[in-house]
């Protein structure tokens, strides 16, 4: 046996190495829990399959795109070259799912820090204070880290995961009511689709997701569609690490405002890379070429400016285009088939201000989860009803920040601009307030809700100290580490 079987077996605490067999009980199944398809083999799509097997004899998962045995950027999923972290509450979910996970990940050079103390973030109003807040965060590009799932997912008792198949529509039972498989189609071939049957099908096919469409030919209504245009263009170059650089930061997250249409993200990666991700909002867009890329990275922060200039570069760069956030209300249908669930981007894909579609994917698999231990009737809405929630506070955030934004279409209504106003506040008081700091990002990080934020002794305080005007210098001029510097690496949890 190699080494990486072997200690794959270790992980999963059992002797053979080939099939990861889920530790809890499966529950009784009745007859209509044999084969589940899930469209769909990225994150929100190997999270839905890893808790279907443990109540479904038979998971397929179907994805037109095909991958490389290792690590890779691919085709279908091309945000996975732009920075991407794993937040607190989706490292600890992924965890639990995937026991050894974040250790496995750590050993192949993927870094796990604190996300108050170890990551910088900045805001108009300033940087937040650095603290230690036990919010552990996973610092691992986003090819490292689906790889290991999928391999992971694969490795499970009963799933199947097939590339090279684009599903092209959904079989419903002869009533309409039920829907009773998909059809699919090799990628490029003009053949008739073949037709798979499922008792549940689960639609993970991200921000293009044909449920809408597939729902309307079924006689159903199509769930509403919310939608902030935003148009950002992200340009992201990979940069040599070195210790001490970026004073040993994590990561370094600037955020757009009213002031700046323009913000972006900074990563550790394995292998010794950062990652740095450049967004322009509303046609603005960083030039890829390393000297505009220099200039317009030191513009946003003097992290960013000090890597970009003086590390090595590792490649040419790459654009994404993310015209909108867009959320599809499909917990307000009256009407929605059987066996039918639709997760992931293809519900709500918002812009990542924060970093927080995998992990809102991962409590999305758990609220699935929960749904099943219920049974299989009225799954649909009961799962829509248990996200929304979820959904609820990401996308609250990413489109309170993308419509304060100057050119963003829409004028947010009062309930938003109120959360708005007061979040601003709570940014600056949070400059010196380590306490309020953490408050924001244990929300941020899906750890806490909202109204913790405005508990009597904390609102007090931002209204007390997030009222000054003063302006605050400029991002590019502001020293890093003017406060509290940021610790060390925790060097024993990041393998180094
Ligand atoms: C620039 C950028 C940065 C981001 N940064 C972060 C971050 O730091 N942290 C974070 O948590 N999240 C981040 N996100 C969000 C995160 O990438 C997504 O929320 C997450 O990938 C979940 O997506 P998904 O699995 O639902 O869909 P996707 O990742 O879009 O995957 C959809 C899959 O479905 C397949 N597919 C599509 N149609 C079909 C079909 N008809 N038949 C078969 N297969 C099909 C595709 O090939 C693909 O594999 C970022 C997003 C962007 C755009």
């Amino acid at each position: 046996m190699s080494a990486a079987p072997r200690e794959f077996a270790r992980e999963m605490g059992r002797a053979n190495p080939g099939r990861y067999r889920p530790t809890h009980r499966r529950t009784t199944r009745s007859p209509t829990r044999n084969h589940a398809v899930v469209i769909g083999a990225s994150m929100a799509g190997l999270l839905a399959a890893r808790v279907l097997s443990e109540t479904y004899d038979r998971v397929t998962v179907l994805d037109r795109d095909t991958w490389a045995d290792r690590p890779e950027p691919r085709g279908g999923v091309p945000h996975g070259r732009h920075a991407h972290g794993l937040l607190a509450r989706g490292r600890e979910v992924l965890d639990k799912l995937f026991p050894g996970l974040t250790d496995h990940l750590v050993r192949d050079g993927a870094v796990v820090g604190d996300l108050q103390g170890q990551v910088r973030w900045y805001f108009a109003s300033g940087s937040l204070a650095p603290s230690v807040s036990g919010l552990r965060g996973l610092a691992v590009s986003r090819p490292a880290l689906e790889h290991e799932v999928r391999r992971r997912v694969g490795a499970l008792r009963g799933v199947t995961i097939e590339s090279g198949w684009v599903v092209r529509d959904l079989l419903a039972d002869p009533t309409r009511g039920r829907i009773a498989g998909v059809k699919v189609a090799a990628v490029g071939s003009d053949g008739p689709p073949r037709r798979i049957a499922a008792d549940l099908v689960v639609d993970a096919s991200g921000r293009n997701s044909h449920s809408p469409d597939w729902l309307r030919t079924l006689g159903y209504p199509a769930p509403k569609e919310e939608k902030i245009r935003v148009d950002v263009s992200y340009a992201t170059r990979h940069f040599r690490w070195e210790p001490g650089s970026a004073g040993d930061a994590l990561a370094v997250i600037v955020a757009a405002s009213a002031d700046s249409a323009q913000g972006g993200a900074m990563i550790r990666q394995e292998g010794d890379r950062w990652i740095l991700t450049l967004g322009g909002y509303h046609g603005e867009r960083a030039p890829l070429e390393l000297a505009g890329f220099r200039t317009w990275a030191a513009r946003q922060a003097p992290e960013f400016g000090a890597v970009a200039s003086r590390a090595e570069p590792l490649d040419e760069g790459h654009y994404f285009r993310f015209p909108a956030s867009t959320r599809l209300r499909y917990e307000r249908l009256r009407r929605f088939p059987e066996a039918f669930v639709v997760m992931g981007d293809a519900v709500c894909s918002f812009n990542p201000v924060y970093g927080q579609g995998m992990t809102v994917a991962a409590a999305e698999a758990l609220a699935l989860r929960s749904c099943l231990a219920n049974g299989v009737e009225r799954l649909g809405p009961r799962f829509f009803a248990a996200i929304r929630p979820i959904v609820d506070v990401p996308w609250q955030i990413a489109a309170g920040a993308d419509l304060a934004l100057p050119g963003t279409p829409g004028r947010p209504p009062l309930r938003l601009r109120l959360i708005n106003r007061y979040v601003e506040r709570l940014q600056r008081a949070a400059r010196d307030d380590t306490e309020l700091a953490e408050a924001f990002l244990r929300v941020a990080n899906l750890k806490a809700a909202p109204p913790s934020l405005m508990r009597p002794g904390r609102m007090l305080r931002v209204l007390r100290k997030g009222s000054g005007r003063r302006p605050a210098p400029s991002r590019a001029t502001r020293p890093a580490g003017r406060r509290t510097p940021i610790p060390a690496v925790d060097t024993e949890a990041s393998g180094r």
